[in-house]
């Protein structure tokens, strides 16, 4: 069975509702990054912090996962599919994907801040100044922020290099080091962008296709059915 890898970014979820990052709307047009999204954030104003993630976590209870997502989950019936995401959100693994590895954490779940392997499920629940974790440390949301380690990073490289067919979609390729895992690709794989815009153009062993993830991958996702 073919082993189909998926690197995803903001852009799948755009089309649910879900803000981007980096568009002229996007979150950090409203929000810098040095305010919500860093550790010096966290010890300098906590209560932004939780506000700015709770507000997330109500948006992605809201939004439904999209004809992207529904697509990549139905390719597990005929190959072996990771996806690797760099979103925070819950929308792959409710359109039914069951192997889905996240980067850069999970909204969904509240972190001990003294021990990051004290995890809560929020049930989607805002986090409050007071929640506490067992250990009586105040929970945060279990979010890697720019700054941080990224610990799931080997196990992502691990599934990249194994890949037959590494499709990458919805992602500026700005953020380090999860757009480096394209470097790890085995030559003879096939490999396809399917995002708006790049940072840089993409490696001419790329086929990019400059089109809306509910467009391009269902698209990719019939042909690959149909062989
Ligand atoms: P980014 O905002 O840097 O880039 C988004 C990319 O998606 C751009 O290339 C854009 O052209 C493309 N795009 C926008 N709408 C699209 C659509 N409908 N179809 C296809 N492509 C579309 O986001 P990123 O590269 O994922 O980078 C950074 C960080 O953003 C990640 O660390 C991630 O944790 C975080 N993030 C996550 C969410 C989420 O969980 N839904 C939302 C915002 C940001």
């Amino acid at each position: 069975m073919k082993k189909i890898v998926i690197f995803t970014g903001a852009g799948i979820s755009a089309e649910s509702g879900l803000k981007t990052f980096r568009a002229s709307d996007g979150l950090w047009e409203e929000h810098r990054i040095e305010d919500v999204a860093t550790p010096e954030a966290w010890r300098r104003d906590p209560h932004l912090v939780l506000e700015f993630y709770n507000q997330r976590r109500r948006g992605v209870v809201a939004a439904q996962p999209n004809a992207a997502h529904r697509a990549l989950a139905e390719l597990q019936t005929a190959a072996n599919v990771h996806v690797i995401t760099q979103n925070i959100d819950d929308l792959h693994e409710r359109a039914g994907s069951q192997q889905v590895l996240h980067l850069h954490g999970e909204i969904m779940q509240a972190r001990s801040s003294a021990n990051e392997a004290l995890l809560y499920d929020t049930r989607g629940n805002d986090i409050r100044w007071g929640d506490v974790c067992e250990l009586g440390s105040q929970l945060r949301p279990h979010v890697v922020w720019f700054g941080e380690a990224v610990p799931m990073f080997d196990k992502a490289l691990a599934l990249t290099a194994e890949a037959d067919i590494f499709l990458v979609v919805g992602t500026s390729l700005a953020v380090y080091p999860a757009a480096s895992l394209l470097q790890f690709v085995k030559p003879d794989a096939q490999k396809y962008i399917v995002t708006l815009d790049l940072t840089e153009p993409p490696r001419d062993d790329f086929v990019w296709l400059k089109e809306k993830a509910t467009v391009g991958v269902p698209r990719l996702v019939e042909q690959w059915l149909a062989v």
